[in-house]
């Protein structure tokens, strides 16, 4: 069935988290292998090793440079692949692993959270053409200037669906640690329910809202060059999530599925005067520094003057803080609030175009769940709350019951 057929397979960090799981792994390839198919397999670092490395950097230097910062977290990867590689030729299977950059994945000069710009494949190509099974380390490429960059966190996801763009691969899975997309994270939610199909538009709002099973980006480009994908388990042979354009039209479900992220931060800005050019100045410095803001909400205006807070990743805080404080001296602004203990939960669905009442309905249960809502945000097919991060679990309980999923 798989003859000929060349599958970009990606592994997570628990699927290799240890010498037993990377066997397992090895025996998964010889399966698909021993059938014939062409095998492009890229791996994260194993277990909590990236968490681990970035912990270590933060014992020398809390503000460590972000050009060393990818030098040591790119490593994880590496490991990961020469071992991967080590255990498919102990099964008598050529293979041979390669970085990011020894396969061409040219990126952006943006350290830690570098985009890809193109990726020269001859030589996965021609090592595919020896009949060799590729295995790539993911989450890495090189810059134009030949330096090693990451590509976000979860990037290794990004690294198979690009590659499959690429090589033009007949199919892309995304081995993890759950069987596939569910209604909630099954970790907080014991009676999640698994979907045997999701479309590109959801599973971006999914990812991008904070269900950490796919890396955003990777959907996103997935969607563009329409990649047949599938998340499925490494440690069951249990069929997975198929995502894919359009979603086959049986009876649309409001909402689709629940998401919590504990991995933002809010930053308020108090005393903004309340005139023209305000919030420009403050988020221009903020996107020169190349920070991402999420959720935006601005105060009524007393007599002109204004709050103004956004939410952020944690993990840019450092240097999102660093930017406002410089601007809010610029602009004449008062202090800056940071606040750690926020979590945001968000209900996804493409039914919600066509329902009204959904607002209604979320704000409804949380308030039952005495749940205080601090910030809302709403795109086409969700709706986001920021909540005290100790409530986050709770909120996404009581919304996966309240929305019957
Ligand atoms: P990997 O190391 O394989 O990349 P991740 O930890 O990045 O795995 O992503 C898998 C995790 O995503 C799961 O263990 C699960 O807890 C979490 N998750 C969050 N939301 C969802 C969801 N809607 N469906 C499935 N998993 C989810
Ligand atoms: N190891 C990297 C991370 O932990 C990349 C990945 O797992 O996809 O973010
Ligand atoms: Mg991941």
């Amino acid at each position: 069935m798989s003859r000929n057929k060349l599958i970009v397979q990606k592994y997570g960090g628990s699927s290799i988290g240890n010498i037993g799981r990377i066997k397992k792994v090895a025996q998964r390839v010889y399966s698909y292998w021993k059938r014939g198919a062409k095998l492009v397999v890229v791996v994260s670092a194993m277990g909590d090793t990236t968490d681990k490395l970035i912990h270590l950097a933060e014992k020398i230097n809390p503000c460590p440079s972000e050009r060393e910062l990818d030098m040591l977290l790119s490593t994880g990867e590496q490991i990961s692949s020469a071992l991967l590689a080590m255990a498919l030729h102990k099964k008598g299977i050529p293979a041979v692993s390669f970085t990011g950059p020894q396969v061409g994945i040219i990126t952006d000069k943006f350290h830690t959270q570098a985009k890809i710009l193109k990726i020269e494949a001859e030589r996965i190509k021609s090592a595919l053409k020896e009949g060799k099974v590729v295995v790539v380390a993911g989450f890495q490429g090189q810059t134009t200037e030949r330096e090693i960059a990451t590509l976000g966190r979860g990037g290794s996801d990004l690294s198979a669906v690009a590659l499959a763009g690429a090589l033009k691969a007949n199919l892309c899975e995304i081995y993890t640690d759950v069987e596939g997309i569910y209604t909630a994270d099954p970790r907080i939610v014991k009676k999640a329910k698994k979907l045997s199909c999701i479309s590109f538009d959801e599973m971006l709002e999914l990812a991008s809202r904070g269900a950490q099973v796919m890396q955003t980006r990777a959907v996103e480009v997935a969607k563009k060059y329409n990649i047949k994908l599938v998340v499925r388990s490494s440690f069951s042979n249990k069929e997975g999530t198929i995502i894919m354009r359009e979603r086959p039209l049986i009876e649309e479900p409001v909402v689709r599925g629940i998401t919590l992220t504990e991995k933002e931060a809010k930053i308020t800005i108090c005393k903004v005067p309340d005139k023209p050019g305000m919030a420009a100045k403050i988020f221009e410095e903020l996107s020169s520094k190349n920070i991402n803001i999420d959720m935006i909400v601005q105060n009524v205006s007393h007599q002109r003057i204004t709050d103004i807070s956004f939410t952020i990743e944690k993990s840019q805080a450092p240097k999102a803080l660093e930017a406002t404080k410089k601007v809010v001296k610029n602009i004449g602004a008062g202090s800056v609030l940071y606040d750690e203990d926020v979590a945001k939960v968000s209900i996804v669905g493409i039914g919600m175009k066509a329902h009204s009442g959904v607002a209604y309905k979320m704000f409804k249960a949380l308030a039952r769940a005495k749940i205080n809502i601090e910030m809302i945000s709403t795109s086409e097919i969700s709706i986001s709350c920021v909540v005290r991060k100790k409530q986050g679990k709770l909120a996404v309980k009581a919304l996966h019951k309240a929305f019957n999923l």
